[in-house]
């Protein structure tokens, strides 16, 4: 192993870690990136990597896309902060609110508003909060708890972290909160019954639901939230019908539907919002990410019309509506959000998607067929292989193999990040303006890796 350089030796000092075995980055340091290239980053010793899963979902744009420096150089110059509260608003934001509402995917949410705050996790907690607000202000106030799915990732906050169903975001942390009601996942490989169709896999997490809501009752539940794709859960696909039938059942009852599409939006699913892929037609939509390409913190939760009616009604007896945070709309994050969109525009992202993607597909399907791979999948630009220890009974490798986490070391050394999840995942979702000899170069290092991955396991575990 290399010897740690001084950069990672004062990074594991001083920095607490997100997301990261604090134990194993302290032994073997942290890839320290220091520069870009359009779709690749560069380390402190000047090596290279495809970035296979655009930073965390979010770099569409690439890495160094100079319009969005100017756009942030030009507004830090004229504006570099105002604020949104006591009738106050900077010119920015509210173009960008005029900007967004015309993109939105309803007649409902074009007619609605849209809130600001800095990030996927602070938008869905400003969405648990209005769920209360809305309820409490048309006279329903037992209406209130929220319905997630087993492996849904939301975010972290208390809120937020608490919507999601992944077990690692719950332990040591006291979490979920109250209030939280948890629903099936609808990954078909790993959760539908041997011999089930998809058909019958989506009719039992139907059921499913209508039992929950008949047991706590409807009149106490407000929300349900989902992601039309599921992607740090493990970019889990749903069959087609899933969302037609769910929403169905959540109209009957009177249940809003959060559509969090902080990785979706903006393009990856192959439409501008996963919504428009999968049918869904959301009380909230949830943005973040790609919403600036990931260049400066900033999410938008789009507010259907009459719930926004409904609470600036009930703020008006209050005097105020409180909530907002000190950089809700900022000047900063708007001017390269307005960027973003102009190029996604111009340069015609979403078709770029949906041309891009049956290369994309192909090139998954392709690791697919290899015995390590029990399942393989995408849509649009977002994609992952499963790992199998065995194909046909799709057993997983146990955990501590690590055999995910082999893979993503090996592509890392072939050049090419990508990221494993639970159950060993491997993740890819690279950046919309990638090219096709890019697309073609980084399934050369999946490849790559997933054979080394072959070799190593046959070797070690028999
Ligand atoms: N929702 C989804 C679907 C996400 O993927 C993420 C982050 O990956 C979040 C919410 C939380 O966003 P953030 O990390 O910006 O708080």
């Amino acid at each position: 192993m290399e010897p740690l350089t001084a950069l990672a030796r004062r990074d594991i000092s001083h920095h607490f870690h997100p997301y990261s075995n604090a134990q194993a980055v302290a032994r073997d340091g942290p890839l320290v990136i220091c520069g870009a290239d359009g779709i690749e980053v560069i380390d402190e010793h000047g090596k290279r990597y495809i970035e296979g899963m655009s930073g965390l979902w979010c770099a569409s744009l690439g890495f160094n896309e100079p319009r969005l420096a100017a756009a942030a150089e030009k507004q830090m110059r004229v504006l570099a902060y105002y604020h949104t509260f006591s009738g106050k608003v900077n010119n920015v934001v509210a173009e960008l609110s005029a900007v967004l509402t015309a993109l939105a995917p309803t007649p409902a949410l074009r007619a609605g508003k849209v809130l600001f705050a800095n990030s996927g996790s602070e938008a869905n907690d400003s969405v648990v909060k209005l769920v209360r607000y809305y309820h409490n202000a048309i006279g329903q106030p037992k209406k209130k708890k929220i319905i997630a799915r087993v492996k849904g990732y939301h975010g972290v906050t208390v809120a937020s972290a608490s919507l999601s169903g992944i077990p690692a975001m719950h332990t040591h942390f006291d979490l979920p909160m109250d209030g939280v009601l948890r629903v099936g996942c609808p990954h078909a490989y790993q959760f539908a019954k041997p011999g089930e169709s998809d058909i019958a896999f989506v009719d039992r997490l139907v059921i499913e639901l209508e039992a929950l809501i008949a047991l706590e009752g409807a009149e106490t539940i407000g929300a349900f939230i989902a992601e039309p794709v599921q992607g740090a859960g493990g970019v889990l696909i749903p069959p087609s019908g899933y969302f037609e039938k769910i929403q169905a059942v959540l109209r009957r009852h009177n249940i809003l539907f959060i559509a969090d599409e902080v990785i979706c939006g903006f393009g990856r699913t192959g439409m501008r919002f996963g919504s428009e892929t999968y049918g869904i037609e959301p009380d909230f939509l949830v943005t973040a990410k790609q919403i600036t390409s990931g260049y400066v913190p900033l999410s938008a939760v789009f507010v259907a019309q009459p719930i926004y009616e409904a609470c600036a009604a009930a703020s008006a007896g209050v005097g105020v509506f409180g909530h907002g945070y000190t950089y809700s709309g900022h000047p900063l994050a708007c001017a390269v959000a307005l960027e973003t969109l102009k190029i996604y525009e111009e340069r015609d992202l979403v078709g770029r998607v949906k041309a891009l993607a049956p290369i994309f597909a192909a090139g998954i399907a392709g690791l697919g067929a290899h015995p390590l791979v029990g399942h393989s999948r995408s849509v649009g630009l977002i994609g992952a292989i499963e790992l199998a220890r065995n194909r046909a009974t799709r057993n997983p490798f146990p955990p501590a193999n690590g055999v995910g986490a082999y893979l993503v070391q090996r592509a890392q050394a072939h050049g090419l990040i990508l990221r494993v999840m639970a159950g060993d995942v491997i993740a890819c979702c690279p950046p919309l303006i990638i090219t096709e000899a890019e697309l073609s170069a980084l399934f050369t290092r999946f490849e790559a890796a997933l054979a080394d991955t072959a070799s190593w396991v046959a070797q070690t575990y028999g």
